[in-house]
């Protein structure tokens, strides 16, 4: 029997995979395409999901900030404001953007038309953030889920514990310069912002790579305490002993590593579960923080929505589509190109 939602509209009608993303025929846009597009709508700041050269793109004001620092004032020839929560119409279709909880600014989307409504969660998490808007759950018709860390094995520890671990390093070893590899939009203020939440207030260092990020996450009311340039004047190793340096991945075991005293390389990232990844990185303590839902947040989110179809995209599919499937909802991998190992990880 063809189940009450597949008789109104075909999903593939509403949103299809293609080469440059997902696409919304009757509303002529795709979400967020890995070409150049005549309109995009967008989820997150991420590079993989937010590229420049796109006709129009539509988006919440911080992503639009995000990527007007990343690739200037002139990343795509229109920009429209999507506010979340509001419905707009685009074409022959209705969108809705909803917070993803994933860093500042990321959205899910909803589309709908005809009676049918699919979200595309874009990357999202379920845990606490102190810097961005929490997941809210969209009843829909179809889920599209994102599947970074879509194994079994992925079950991050409570990040509150794992920023625990970094200022215990601190105190245990006060004359090593802490090098703490993150990304450089979301992780390195999550993790800033949770080192002051945990009440420590000495100077955070940036790498230069950090720098606009976190003055943006500032202007938008996300206070990061004090910060500075991890600038080094010769000879000048004393000035960051037993200091927090905020720089990204891979800078920790590079030679600008070793110009900081006793450096020790951290890394903050779910891909930190796994020892033998975290040893090949030359990773002295692994900080397992992710901005991407685990294992447990994944299937937890896909029973709460209870979607009558799940698709999944960029990640490990399989894993997913067949826990969808041992728990009685239809799913299938989608198999879209373009979406690296997120930089959020
Ligand atoms: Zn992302
Ligand atoms: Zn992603």
């Amino acid at each position: 029997m063809v189940p009450a939602y597949r008789l109104a509209m075909r999903p593939e009608d509403l949103l299809t995979p293609t080469p440059a993303g997902l696409f919304c025929p009757p509303g002529g846009f795709h979400i967020d395409p890995t070409r150049p597009v005549a309109r995009a709508l967008i989820t997150h700041g991420h590079a993989d999901h937010a590229r420049a050269g796109h006709g129009a793109v539509l988006a919440t004001p911080e992503t639009l900030k995000i990527m007007a620092a990343r690739y200037g004032e002139g990343f795509a020839a229109r920009t429209e404001i999507a506010k979340l929560g509001e419905t707009m119409t685009i074409g022959g279709g209705r969108v809705t953007f909803h917070p993803a909880g994933h860093v500042l600014g990321s959205a899910q989307i909803a589309v709908e038309a005809n009676g049918l409504r699919i979200v595309t969660s874009g990357d999202y998490k379920r845990r606490a953030d102190p810097t961005c808007r929490p997941f809210v759950p969209v009843p829909c018709d179809i889920f599209i889920s994102e599947a970074t860390f879509g194994l079994p094995v992925f079950r991050h520890p409570p990040a509150e514990a794992e920023i625990a671990k970094l200022i215990a390093s601190l105190d245990q070893f006060p004359e090593r310069a802490h090098l703490v590899g993150a990304y450089s939009l979301g992780k390195a203020q999550r993790v800033i912002r949770m080192l002051r939440d945990a009440g420590y207030d000495r100077t955070v260092y940036l790498h230069g790579a950090m720098e606009t990020l976190c003055r943006l996450y500032e202007a938008e009311g996300i206070s990061l305490g004090v910060l500075a340039p991890a600038t080094l004047k010769s000879g000048a190793k004393g000035d960051f002993t037993g200091a927090v340096v905020v720089c990204p991945p891979s800078e920790i075991t590079e030679r600008w590593a070793r110009r900081f005293p006793e450096p020790m390389a951290c890394f903050a990232s779910g891909w930190m579960r796994i020892r033998q990844r975290a040893k090949q990185a030359g990773v002295e303590l692994p900080l397992v923080i992710s901005d991407h839902a685990d294992w447990v947040e994944l299937t937890e989110t896909i029973a709460e929505i209870a979607p009558a179809e799940v698709w999944v995209t960029h990640g490990r599919e399989e894993a997913l589509v067949r826990w969808c499937e041992l728990n009685g909802v239809a799913a299938r991998p989608l198999h879209m190109v373009g979406y690296e190992e997120d930089e959020g990880a």
